[in-house]
């Protein structure tokens, strides 16, 4: 059967969904003018995210085979449909929107008046052919007293080394929202490592990222995912370029052309993305990402920006920017340094001051606890991690100590290691307090560091209760009001098409107990 006559078979059954709801409102019935599509329009998939108690952001991009290429030059209508059940005979509401070139022909839907804790379907419809259905979740209710908040947290997925077996899983189970911590593309490649290969080389233009988006969005495990839940993101780099910092890239181009490329990244980024907002419309190199949520009396979660207002990373080479591992580097005891920027910093404190919820959950793209190695000219430090930022982590903790805070995880990714770490107001001393919990997840695809590094790194670093580099995989999150449950679902390297994930470790944090401990 041709595709073609597939969609409109989709498209005929949904119709009829439609006739057959008495209360469904004249213009859901009414067929949406516009094209005849030659080539499915909606083959990028559907998203949702950003859960909130009365809504989510529902997210589609229209694309064109060259059959369609006239349409691409017009603007076209799109229609949002959402469901109260599985088979689409319950519509609930329906949104229309025009999109064009300009935004890629992205769509964002920010859809209110749903109801809090409840599962929807939802589909978009243009011209004559219908998206694939897509599942979602409202938060509950911000006064519930909600019993367990399950999170699929992943990042790093390196299209070219390795399959998503990761993101199938996720897409089987029953979860709240998924939670991916960045690198949702890699704008590099590495031949060593290449079990398929990216299209096009390393992107500079919008049309280019947009085109690397696109590609991942390939993938069909990366589709059912987003259509199977919610999903809550910040970036790290590599949605841009490796190891940039702020206005600096790791070339050390003139920040006003690297500036121009970031805001083609952030404008591609926001274009394949359920995200409330894009960048910004006068200075379209700034992207505001982090943002506050919560979840009932059980969680508020903060995902937090750590690239775009990041101080530069300390002592770089010379020669050639970006991370490094530095010894004796005085910079990095500079008191203004800043990983998040004092705004984002501000703002973080205040409301991690000020929160009521049990759980305080820190999501954010990189690794927090320290994973340096002493060496006779002194201890290496990582520049690009936390690590690069000691005094900015030192605030962010000893702020957390003061305000008597108990119940504070930070989740990360980025270095592709499953680590749980106690986080202590000075890292690896045993005789200072313990004042948070961190999980850092392995990555979906991207390689590890070898074995022979990671064992000197967890050898110097005693406040790493694992750490596991050679795994790929997600993390599966269970809060609950006595404690957290993280389970490290892991495949070795690489992650191959027919892969399936098994449990590589379980770690505890209970309530009112700072620190981790082996389930
Ligand atoms: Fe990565
Ligand atoms: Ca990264």
């Amino acid at each position: 059967m041709q595709r073609r006559e597939l969609h409109r078979l989709a498209l005929a059954w949904a119709l009829s969904a439609w006739a057959g709801v008495p209360g469904a409102h004249a213009a859901a019935r009414r067929p949406l003018g516009g094209p005849r599509w030659q080539a499915d329009p909606f083959a990028l998939g559907v998203a949702s995210g950003q859960p909130r108690p009365d809504g989510v952001v529902f997210w589609t991009r229209l694309v064109f085979s060259p059959a369609d290429m006239a349409q691409q030059a017009l603007p076209q209508r799109v229609r949002c449909e959402v469901f109260a059940d599985e088979a689409l005979r319950q519509p609930v509401r329906q949104w229309e929107v025009e999109t064009d070139a300009r935004r890629g022909h992205s769509v964002h839907v920010v859809a209110g008046g749903l109801q809090p804790g409840t599962r929807y379907w939802y589909r978009f419809v243009c011209g004559d052919a219908a998206s694939p259905v897509g599942r979602t979740r409202t938060a509950p209710h911000a006064g519930e007293r909600v019993g367990l908040l399950r999170i699929a947290q992943a990042s790093c997925q390196h299209y070219e080394q390795g399959w998503y077996a990761a993101h199938r899983e996720i897409a089987q189970r029953e979860l709240d929202f998924v939670l991916f911590l960045g690198d949702y593309i890699y704008e590099s490649s590495n031949a060593k490592y290449r079990l398929r290969a990216h299209q096009g080389g390393v992107p500079m233009t919008l049309d280019d990222y947009r085109a690397r988006h696109a590609q991942y969005k390939s993938d069909a495990d990366l589709r059912a995912c987003h259509a199977a839940h919610p999903w809550v993101m910040t970036w790290d780099d590599h949605e841009v370029v490796n190891d940039y910092a702020n206005d600096l890239d790791n070339r050390y181009s003139d920040p006003q052309a690297f500036l121009r490329r970031r805001a083609a990244a952030y404008q591609a980024y926001f274009e394949h993305m359920p995200l409330r907002i894009g960048p910004d419309a006068e200075q379209p190199h700034r992207m505001r990402i982090h943002e506050r949520m919560v979840w009932g009396q059980l969680a508020e979660l903060w995902t937090l920006d750590c690239r775009q207002h990041r101080h530069h990373q300390a002592c770089p080479d010379p020669n050639r920017g970006g991370a490094r591992v530095v010894i004796g580097c005085d910079a990095l005891q500079e008191a203004g340094r800043s990983m998040l920027g004092a705004e984002q910093e501000d703002w973080l404190m205040q409301g991690l001051a000020a929160s009521t919820r049990r759980w305080k959950v820190l999501a954010q793209s990189t690794q927090m606890s320290s994973s340096g190695v002493a060496t006779p000219m002194g201890r290496s430090s990582f520049n690009d991690a936390w690590d690069g930022y000691p005094l900015a982590r030192e605030r962010l903790l000893a702020g957390i100590q003061q305000a008597r805070l108990e119940d504070v995880l930070v989740l990360g990714g980025d270095v592709h290691m499953n680590v749980a770490a106690q986080l202590r107001l000075r890292p690896n001393d045993e005789r200072s307090p313990i004042v948070a919990s961190e999980i850092v997840t392995t990555s979906v695809s991207s390689r590890g560091m070898g074995e022979r590094l990671l064992a000197s790194i967890r050898e110097h670093n005693p406040d790493l209760c694992h750490a596991r580099a050679d795994e790929r995989g997600y993390t599966w999150l269970e809060v609950r009001p006595e404690g957290v449950r993280a389970s490290f679902r892991a495949t070795p390297f690489p992650a191959r098409s027919d892969s399936v994930l098994r449990e590589q470790a379980q770690f505890l944090v209970q309530s009112g107990h700072a620190g981790v401990a082996r389930a």
